[in-house]
Formats: C-alpha cells, sequence, structure tokens
C-alpha cells in the first residue's frame, strides 16, 4: 500500500468490479441508444452560477453539496453536482433546439461530485447516466422515459425497485398550492432553518426525513387537490400511459425531489435493499429551466439514474451478471524463441478480432498456466522449443482439457473456428 489512499467519500473502481460497472452503464444506455438518443459529453466543471440558477438557490445541492473552486484567473467554478443544468446548456449553446427537430432527445454518462456525508450508497463521487427530451410538452415523453429506465433496471435482472410518481404541477396552479402550504406549515412547531425553508421552498418540506416532522404533516394539504385542469388531465395521460405499457408505478403525493426546478411529471426509482439511500434514480418535467438558465422556453423532461446504487442494488439481489469472458485465448511460451513467435501469434490473432493474452515475464509453466486459468480464456496456447521445431503449438481447450497440435500457420484459422 502506498502513502496515499482515495480521498474521503471516494472509492476506486478495479477489476473485477469495474466490470460489473461498466455493464450496467451499458444497460442503462442501450434503451436510449435504440430510442433515438444521442450521446452528450460536457465537462466536469461550469461556471458556478449556472447551478446556482439551475439546480436553484435554496437547494441542498447548491447550498451545502457543492466543490466550488476560483481558478488563477478569477473564474468562480463548481464541480458538477448534477447533468440536467449543463446539458441544457450545452444544447441552448449548440443550438440543437433551432435545428427544428423537437424535442432534442440526448443521453449522458458521468462522473458527479457533492460533498456530502459519506456513508453507504452516498460518496462524494459518484456515476449517473442520464437521458433529457428537451423542447416538447408531450405526456408521452414522460411515459417514454419511464419506460426505459424500467426496461434498463429489468435488463440487469432487477426486480425489488419501484417507481414513486407525482405531479407538482405548473406556473399556474403551484404558486396557490404553494402559498396553502405556506400558511399550514407556520403554524408547525419547526426548528429556524426548516421555519426558513417554508418561506424559501416549502415543498421541500414535505422531503423532510425526521419522524417528528413527517408526523406534523399529516393533514398537510395535497398538491393533488390544487392541480389544474391542464396538470390533471396530463397527469392521468401519464399514468395510463404507463398502465398500457405494463409498467407499475406507485402515486407518491408527498414526492417533491431536491430540485427547485421541476414542474409537472415528478418520478423517483426506489429499491428495496438498499437501506436508507433507496433511491436508485429520479428525475422529472422542467419546463421552466431553461429560460431560468437564459434560454427561450422549452418544455423538457429528463431522468439521472446512479450507476453506484444501481449496483449495490444488483448486490443486494444476488444478481450476478452474466458478462462475456475478456479473454478468449491466453498464450504461455516455454523459452526464449516461443516468447517470439507466440507473441507474433497473439498480436495476429487480436488483429483477426480474438481476445487473446499473453503470459510475460518468462514465467514457469504452472504459474503461467494459473494467471491462464484465472483469465477465464477458453483456450490456451501453449509451446516449447520441441513444438517450434515440429512448427506447432499445442492448442488445450480449457473447459474439455482436450489437448493437441496444431500447425503454427493455422491456428489462428482453428481459433476463429473453434470461436464462432
Ligand atoms: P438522495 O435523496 O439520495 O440524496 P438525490 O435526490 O440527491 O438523492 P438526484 O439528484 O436525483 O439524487 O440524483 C439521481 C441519482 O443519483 C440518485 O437517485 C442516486 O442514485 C444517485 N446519487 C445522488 N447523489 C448520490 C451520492 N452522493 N452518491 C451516490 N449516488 C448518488
Ligand atoms: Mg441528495
Amino acid at each position: 500500500m502506498s502513502t496515499f489512499q482515495a480521498p474521503k467519500g471516494t472509492y476506486d473502481l478495479t477489476p473485477p468490479r469495474s466490470a460489473t460497472f461498466l455493464a450496467v452503464r451499458e444497460a442503462i444506455a442501450a434503451p436510449l441508444r435504440d430510442s433515438g438518443y444521442g450521446y452528450i459529453e460536457t465537462p466536469g466543471f461550469e461556471n458556478v452560477e449556472l447551478f446556482a440558477r439551475g439546480v436553484g438557490e435554496s437547494t441542498d445541492i447548491v447550498t451545502k453539496e457543492m466543490y466550488t473552486l476560483t481558478t488563477k484567473g478569477g473564474d468562480q467554478l463548481a464541480l458538477r453536482p448534477e447533468g440536467t443544468a449543463s446539458v441544457l446548456r450545452a444544447a441552448l449553446e449548440a443550438n440543437l433546439h433551432k435545428a427544428g427537430n423537437l424535442p432534442v432527445k440526448l443521453w449522458y454518462s458521468g462522473s458527479y461530485y457533492r460533498y456530502e456525508r459519506p456513508q453507504a450508497g452516498r460518496y462524494r463521487h459518484f456515476s449517473q447516466v442520464g437521458a433529457e427530451a428537451i423542447g416538447t410538452e408531450d405526456p408521452v415523453l414522460d411515459a417514454e422515459l419511464l419506460i426505459l429506465a424500467d426496461q434498463a433496471y429489468r435488463s440487469l435482472g432487477l426486480r425489488r425497485f419501484r417507481i414513486l410518481l407525482n405531479s407538482l404541477g405548473d406556473k399556474e396552479c403551484r404558486p396557490v398550492y404553494r402559498e396553502a402550504l405556506q400558511t399550514f406549515l407556520r403554524d408547525l412547531d419547526l426548528d429556524e432553518e426548516t421555519r426558513r425553508r417554508i418561506e424559501i421552498n416549502p415543498l421541500r418540506v414535505l422531503d423532510d426525513k425526521r419522524a417528528d416532522v413527517q408526523k406534523q404533516l399529516t393533514d398537510a394539504p395535497k398538491l393533488r387537490d390544487h392541480l389544474c385542469d391542464a396538470c390533471k388531465a396530463y397527469h392521468e395521460e401519464v399514468r395510463a400511459l404507463l398502465t398500457t405499457a405494463g409498467v407499475a408505478f406507485e402515486d407518491d403525493e408527498k414526492l417533491v425531489r431536491g430540485l427547485d426546478y421541476y414542474t409537472r411529471t415528478t418520478f423517483e426509482f426506489v429499491h428495496d435493499g438498499l437501506g436508507a439511500q433507496s433511491a436508485v434514480g429520479g428525475g422529472g418535467r422542467y419546463d421552466g429551466l431553461s429560460e431560468m438558465i437564459g434560454g427561450p422556453e422549452l418544455p423538457s423532461v429528463g431522468w439521472a439514474l446512479g450507476v453506484d446504487r444501481t449496483v449495490l442494488a444488483l448486490e443486494a439481489e444476488g444478481i450476478e451478471l452474466d458478462l462475456p469472458r475478456t479473454t478468449s485465448v491466453y498464450a504461455v511460451p516455454l523459452g526464449e524463441e516461443a516468447r517470439r513467435v507466440l507473441f507474433g501469434v497473439v498480436t495476429e490473432l487480436r488483429r483477426a478480432g480474438i481476445a487473446a493474452d499473453f503470459a510475460f515475464g518468462g514465467r514457469g509453466l504452472k504459474g503461467a498456466m494459473k494467471s491462464a486459468n484465472r483469465s477465464g480464456a477458453r483456450y490456451t496456447l501453449v509451446a516449447g522449443e520441441r513444438d517450434l521445431a515440429d512448427g506447432v503449438v499445442q492448442l488445450k481447450d480449457m473447459e474439455s482439457g482436450e489437448q493437441g497440435p496444431v500447425e503454427l500457420a493455422e491456428v489462428a484459422a482453428e481459433l476463429t473456428k473453434r470461436l464462432g
């Protein structure tokens, strides 16, 4: 071990577990790619103002969790705590919304940073795969995203996840509800910080995790009773589309989520095997965000799924992904001459598209065969001086144990045939 360790709240992804991470990212991305979402990548940091406006001055993310820094040039930057604001900023900057092809559908995958209290499933550096559909108000689009997330989780074999669904209303009905809620909350017995929150973002008080607060909220006015007709109809349509698609969901009228910019459809994916950090993903509609960051009116919807917690969910369900072996052929040379010849064979195999690896460092047969086993290779190639003199290598099938000589010039063709 070196004197250094990964910073607090972070961890390294190392083989073999790292392969599961890659597979999870891929499983979430695949349904998006197949549904017209294009890949977008944005910088790991942005002007801090983008998040202050785009995530919300009153959110925990902005007030407590953001890593901010001042550059030598005096710019105020922040490591990105989430993806949506950056993706929308980039789409506007590239004028993607002006190409006359709305919605602009994008997906992303990357690292996010939040200064949080580290615990199981909650880290300071974590990974998300996300999707955004920008510029269209259509309940089918909301349903599409929910269905694709459901499909992604199912493709991984996950079963113990649930979709929680709510509507947050729009700029017509939300303000009326907000006032009714504030009036109710002001009469409760709450601490100073929560009282301040009532004035800045009262909906977030509903999200308070403390039992004594939740008890007082039992009779809080419900957003559902305040939704305008347009929001009600929109929400009913999303629900009907999910039901038709056979995607189960639970109505959760207390679901408000951490970010300020959500309107109408709001949802969270939770997994029942994760303890306190149960949210594996979340998202919703954010019709006002574009204008908040200086763009035109662009009603949009999106989600972000946490890769770290999805991997924990797989482990909680005892699911081992059926990952393809990475190495198909492992070459073991015995002696100097064999080293040169077999390395040539390995190079030839790789160029032919066969995943091959090699016993480096001139090790003995026993140790090298151990590595061959560990690599998971289906076949090994062994050659010593006598084999080379005969112009052959020994090809061993690691599953059946069968072994026999193959002409040097025929090795690539023979392995291509056998590996299908
Ligand atoms: P939580 O309520 O657990 O703090 P959140 O509402 O802050 O979650 P989002 O901003 O919606 O989370 O991010 C989407 C997903 O990213 C979450 O559902 C979760 O899976 C993951 N995520 C968020 N913060 C972290 C973190 N600190 N460590 C690991 N994963 C995280
Ligand atoms: Mg959070």
